[in-house]
């Protein structure tokens, strides 16, 4: 997997995301929905099974099940069954009475043709209703039925005596023993001679507590596959439809991390090329967008930027510091030639030596201030960094240097400035400024040195009434082996000195800046 494409590896990861989200959402779903749809068949069931149970009355000794009684509605069965478990009326194709009854409950069975719903509930007729005869004591009508609690409750009895025939007491006896029961285990609601009667009857009502015919049970029955059957679809299509859904997953993420990755590769095309050809000119192309990966490009393209002018610089420096090391070598294997030959008396020989002494003067001036450049580009861990008081090395320097061209040094030094310094570093920065004020300036002229304290700034300033800069060059003079006018400079120096100055000042901590008036002259000022 590490080797594996990122392309690859995105659309894997996306893929198996996609996928668990799927299963977990999916399966959340299922679950949530078949528990929803189960109670919702179970409730269907009860509410079936409670309603026909008002469809079911007991007549004069016959067990009567009225039309509105339904035996099979929406996947529904009911089926009514005896005491003793036999079938009454109904038809169930799965669930007979082998399983037992239980009274209000609804339990999941398994039956011949799989799994049902059962719901049960047990009709127990205990509430009776007489009519007798009030002249011959004969019962002409009864009837029992589902009696409510709350009927039980209900007590007190109109007490209607009729002479001629049997009394209120007797005909609660007649059907109390009619129906197989006694005084204490019935309690009477109603006795009386209704007037709209045509025969002279009494009308007993009573509830039996301890009821001798104990009822009937009605069964509902569903088939759990019927409340299954919509999930079976479900998993079916599932089944056909997660891979698709997958399969659609992982092309999308591919096509996705194809989309993201191409500005990537583009970089990487531009980057294989650059290092192929070794062509630092080469930049990678952007869509100017500024997106992540945008600014990776420009960031790259920066670094090329960078790298490219390194590198233009060091091939630069190499050639220019060749350059100035051949001019002295060329003049010293010309005069090493020279007093060689036979042409050159001593008077030659002296002269040439002399000359190729001072070429090697010249050369280790060059080396020195190369190593010292090199050495203050690597840090100033090279250096002896101390407190010292530069107003002090100022003005000593300034004592000891020997001006030419009869120009005379003037000094304005501020005293006690201490400043945390290389002490030979300063010294060498103070040397370039005069000498390059000498070189540049002019016969009888003058230089002013300044050292002064600015708030928390130093400001050292070397001027001079020479030959001043061209505008136009200002900015350059500080580049290595630049050198604005070398005709003008007497032959003398290699265009480090100010190259050496702006370092050293920046090792420590300073700035550089040049102000010039062409032909009037120059000012060179260091903020520490
Ligand atoms: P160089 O060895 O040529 O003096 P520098 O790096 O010291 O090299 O100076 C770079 C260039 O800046 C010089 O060639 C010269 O043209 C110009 N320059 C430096 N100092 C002065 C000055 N005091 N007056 C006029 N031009 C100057």
């Amino acid at each position: 997997m590490k080797k594996a494409s990122f392309k690859f590896k995105t659309t894997v990861w996306i893929t198996l995301l996609v996928t668990l989200i799927c299963a977990v959402t999916i399966g959340g779903i299922l679950v949530m929905s078949r528990r929803v749809a189960g109670s919702e068949i179970r409730q269907s069931l009860i509410r079936t099974v409670e309603r026909n149970a008002d469809e079911i009355e007991y007549k004069n000794g016959i067990l009567e099940i009225e039309k509105d009684f339904v035996f099979y509605s929406d996947g529904v069965y009911c089926d009514v069954y005896g005491e003793n478990s036999e079938l009454i009326s109904g038809n169930s194709p799965a669930i007979g009475a082998e399983k037992p009854f239980a009274n209000g409950e609804t339990s999941r069975l398994s039956g011949e043709n799989g799994e049902y719903y059962v719901y049960d509930t047990f009709l127990s007729f205990n509430k009776y209703e007489y009519e007798i005869d009030v002249f011959t004591g004969q019962i002409i009508k009864y009837e029992a039925d589902v009696c409510a609690s709350e009927d039980i409750s209900e007590s007190g009895y109109t007490v209607t005596s009729f002479y001629g025939g049997i009394d209120t007491e007797e005909a609660i006896a007649i059907a109390l023993n009619h129906a197989g029961t006694d005084r204490e285990n019935a309690k009477i609601v109603s006795a009386e001679i209704p007037g709209y009667e045509n025969r002279q009857v009494f009308k007993i009502e009573f509830v039996c507590t301890n009821p001798l015919y104990s009822g009937i049970w009605i069964r509902g029955s569903v088939a759990a596959s019927a409340a299954e059957s919509t999930f079976g679809a479900i998993n079916k299509a599932i089944i056909y439809i997660i891979p698709l859904f997958i399969a659609f997953a992982a092309l999308g993420a591919y096509l996705i991390s194809k989309r993201t990755i191409s500005p990537v590769e583009k970089i990487t095309a531009s980057a294989k090329e650059i290092n192929s050809g070794s062509d630092l000119t080469k930049r990678i192309e952007t869509d100017g967008g500024s997106d992540e990966i945008a600014t990776l490009a420009e960031t790259f393209n920066e670094m090329l930027e960078r790298l490219q002018i390194s590198f233009e610089n060091e091939k630069q420096f190499t050639s220019d510091a060749s350059h100035e090391l051949r001019t002295p070598l060329a003049v010293i294997k010309a005069e090493c030639e020279f007093a060689l030959s036979d042409k050159a008396d001593e008077k030659d020989k002296q002269e040439a030596l002399v000359s190729v002494s001072e070429q090697a003067d010249k050369m280790t001036a060059l080396v020195s201030a190369l190593l010292t450049l090199t050495r203050t580009e690597k840090g100033m861990e090279r250096f002896n960094f101390e407190e010292a008081d530069l107003s002090l090395l100022t003005d000593e320097v300034c004592r000891s240097f020997k001006t030419q061209k009869g120009i005379t040094l003037e000094s304005d030094i501020e005293e006690n400035i201490l400043l945390n310094m290389d002490v030979s570093l300063i010294t060498r920065l103070l040397e370039n400024l005069l000498s390059n004020a000498v070189r540049y300036g002019k016969e009888n002229g003058k230089i002013r040195v300044a050292l002064k304290k600015c708030g928390s700034e130093t400001v050292l300033s070397v001027e001079d009434d020479g030959i001043g800069i061209k505008e136009d060059v200002l900015p350059k003079i500080w580049g290595r082996f630049y050198r604005a006018d070398p005709s003008r400079s007497g032959g003398e120096g290699f265009g480090i000195g100010l190259a050496l100055v702006k370092k050293i000042a920046e090792l420590h901590g300073g700035t550089v800046r040049a102000e010039s008036e062409y032909g009037k002259g120059s000012k060179f000022i260091i903020t520490f």
